[in-house]
């Protein structure tokens, strides 16, 4: 993903501007990138109108690259996609005993989950915790949720052999209640694929402890297939809110996204590993930033800005040793300038400028002198620009009302041109090339 997204920035970057086209097109990779990082088609879709509308509508920000821009929508955007309402990490659990209900597939990591909530819940919230496992098909998932449960201190509800998962689930109410517990959690069996009798189960469990939570516990590395996952237990059962489980693992989190969009449900938690503490909140960013390699993709965008520059030096300094040095190259040596921190920056680019530099810092060239320049040269027209030589008196005092300054301004400018001007020819002719190769490397 983050290797499309880059050649795409990379593009992006070397077209120099955020044009309507440039965010159709990269945009177009972006979604081809979300899909592959499994967010599923309407998802995607969806989302990228959204970014476009933002991106298209959104002022062109000078100091930062265009690829950079689009980086900020796509993220902000995906952030809010997948923020949702009310607090991330805070379930409804007033009026005690309040009951859990742990839905999911079989292996999406219910009952870890169950235990890693139970021992969050007690540990930061002081509540008293019952856990009961209803997975009645595998006696051993009865006896893993016990097990977690003497290794965090969180008492289990006894097993016994026969019952049915609406008499577990009906004996964990009592028993909670008796046992003045503040919350009872009900660890449900799951189906390596959703059927009709699962679904079935899980609606009678919930009409007999009538949960303040449903909690829907997926597997963050599977992508399209989630999504299906949960629209089914939505319909059938209800949820209230997602679990994603092995987001430590190496998946990008594609299912996030879609969870949240077709479900609309909140992302509550995010599982990262198998120990009792890898639990924590969900965070939007963080989620946002990994679907997107953000990390990787920032690098990328700088490395693209950094090519950029060297192409635009390398190019500005063939033209430099053929003995051509207008205005558009002075443009881009004072922009450069403003962008390098000033003179220091401009002497690292450009070898025997370091005089000259020298003494445009003792006359005052700072940024403020430098933007006034470029102001000068851009009340130029184009041809003014390629040829400077045709600046004769009525054209600079056009020039220098256009940019609203005096003509010994753009005296003061048009000198320093020509000497830099003149600088050029002395390099290119004193074999300079090897010193102008050097800087470009
Ligand atoms: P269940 O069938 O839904 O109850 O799934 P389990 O809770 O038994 O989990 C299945 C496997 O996934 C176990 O080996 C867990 O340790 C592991 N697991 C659960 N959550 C996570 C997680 O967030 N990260 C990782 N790496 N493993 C997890
Ligand atoms: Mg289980």
């Amino acid at each position: 993903l983050s290797e499309r997204l880059g050649g795409v920035f990379d593009r992006l970057t070397k077209a120099g501007a955020l044009s309507e086209d440039d965010v159709k097109t990269a945009l177009r990779e972006v979604r081809t990138a979300l899909l592959e990082a499994d967010v599923s088609l309407p998802v995607a879709r969806d989302f990228i109108k959204a970014v476009q509308k933002k991106a298209t509508g959104a002022a062109v920000t000078k100091s930062i690259t265009p690829g950079q821009q689009v980086v900020k929508i796509v993220h902000d955007e995906l952030v809010e996609f997948l923020a949702g309402e009310g607090e991330p990490g805070k379930l409804k659990v007033d009026n005690p005993p309040a009951p859990i209900l742990m839905v999911g597939l079989q292996g999406s990591g219910k009952t870890t989950t169950t235990a890693k909530l139970a021992k969050r819940l007690k540990d930061r919230e002081g509540k008293r915790v019952l856990m009961a496992s209803l997975d009645v098909n595998r006696p051993a998932a009865m006896e893993q949720l016990a097990i977690l449960g003497q290794q965090i201190g969180v008492d289990t509800l006894p097993i016994v052999k026969g019952e049915d998962p609406v008499t577990i689930a009906k004996r964990a109410k009592t028993q909670a209640s008796l046992g003045g517990y503040d919350v009872y959690m009900l660890d449900t069996a799951g189906r390596l694929h959703i059927d009709q009798e699962l679904i079935a189960q899980a609606a009678a469990v919930r009409d007999v402890a009538n949960p303040r939570e449903t909690l829907l516990v997926v597997d963050g590395l599977t992508g399209q297939d989630a999504v299906n996952v949960a629209t089914e237990f939505d319909d059938k059962i209800g949820v209230s809110g997602v679990v994603l489980t092995r987001m430590d693992g190496d998946g990008r989190g594609g299912a996030a996204l879609s969870m949240r969009a077709v479900t609309g449900k909140p992302i509550k938690f995010v599982g990262l590993g198998e120990k009792m503490d890898a639990l924590e909140e969900f965070h939007p960013e963080r989620v946002a930033g990994r679907i997107l390699g953000m990390g990787d993709i920032v690098s990328l965008v700088e490395k693209a800005q950094q090519t950029l520059e060297a192409e635009q030096a390398e190019r500005m300094m063939k033209r430099m040793m053929k003995g051509q040095f207008n205005m558009n190259d002075l443009k881009g040596q004072l922009e450069q300038m403003l962008k390098m921190g000033g003179m220091q920056g401009m002497m690292s680019m450009m070898p025997g400028m370091a005089k000259m530099a020298k003494q445009a810092e003792a006359a005052g060239m700072d940024d403020k002198v430098i933007r006034r320049q470029i102001a000068l040269i851009d009340s130029m027209t184009k041809k003014e620009r390629a040829n400077p030589a045709l600046l004769q008196a009525s054209r600079k005092k056009r020039i220098a009302a256009g940019a609203g300054q005096d003509v010994s301004d753009l005296n003061k400018l048009l000198k320093m041109h020509r000497q830099m001007a003149d600088m050029m020819k002395k390099i290119s002719q004193k074999g300079g090339k090897g010193m102008l190769k050097q800087a470009i490397q």
